[in-house]
């Protein structure tokens, strides 16, 4: 097997970025699916250019958001480099979701009939630098005596299948559903968006990986944030989501 060095080519730069770090705040933020950037080795897997700027490949504006909650928040945010086409790193590696041959309406030739050590390589080259990232952060802030509230952000397309989706925002979570609650409910008369719970996902999809993987099983208050793209296509967009959904978070937090 290749060592892992040998995975990026020079200039693809590091598969994990830490902004904000060492911050004070108590939320954690993640963003799997921040970037559309592909490791140079694999080319263009097989897709035209428009596929590789689309929603297929990344989160569109979710990164932005993230970036000024982060400051809002005084949060760390820890987000991948690199796109979900070479590896979701909201899926495990056992998830056919992980690394799929086809995304909504697009096949993708540079998936298909993947070898085990091809597959390996992609999981010890960009998943577990990223989730181990996370794991470290919060177990530095438990030997601190901090506690971590951990919140991913993602962005879902407006239309899937052909068909447009009326959520604007989703507020989704699995078994723990304490600060989603929270959330819904200090949302619950804003005329500013259409918030739901677990829409346009939700844990049935296979979407909370993150939030099992860190929070879940310790006890972590945690919830996993969608917002349609539309909403956050530019800068000004990405000010007001950003504005709502920190007003959202600090009144649920500080209402449990
Ligand atoms: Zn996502």
């Amino acid at each position: 097997m290749l060592a892992e060095t040998q995975f990026f080519t020079e200039g693809d730069g590091e598969p994990v970025a830490v902004e904000n770090a060492g911050a004070a705040g108590d939320v954690l933020l993640v963003c799997e699916h921040a970037s559309s950037q592909i490791p140079k080795r694999y080319g263009t897997l097989g897709l035209s250019e428009d596929a590789l700027s689309s929603h297929i490949a990344w989160d569109p504006g979710a990164l932005a958001v993230s970036q000024l909650m982060s400051r809002q928040l005084a949060a760390v945010l820890i987000y991948q480099r690199f796109s979900r086409l070479v590896y979701d790193c909201n899926r495990p590696p056992e998830s056919p979701a992980a690394m799929r041959d086809s995304s909504e309406i697009f096949r993708i030739p540079g998936n298909e009939d993947l070898s085990e050590a091809e597959r390996s390589l992609r999981t010890a080259s960009l998943y577990l630098p990223f989730q181990g990232r996370i794991r470290d952060e919060i177990e530095v802030r438990r030997r601190q005596g901090r506690r971590t509230v951990l919140v991913t952000i993602h962005s879902f397309n407006p239309v899937y299948f052909g068909e447009r989706r009326e959520v604007e925002i989703g507020i989704l979570h699995d078994k723990d559903s304490r600060l989603a609650d929270a959330m819904l409910k200090a949302a619950a008369d804003t005329r500013l968006y259409r918030v739901e719970r677990n829409e346009p996902y939700g844990p049935e999809d296979g979407v909370t990986h993150t939030l099992e993987l860190h929070a879940t099983a310790d006890g972590l208050l945690n919830v996993m944030i969608e917002v349609r793209n539309d909403l956050i296509s530019d800068e000004t967009g990405q000010g007001v989501v950003a504005d709502f959904l920190t007003g959202l978070l600090r009144e649920a937090l500080e209402a449990i």
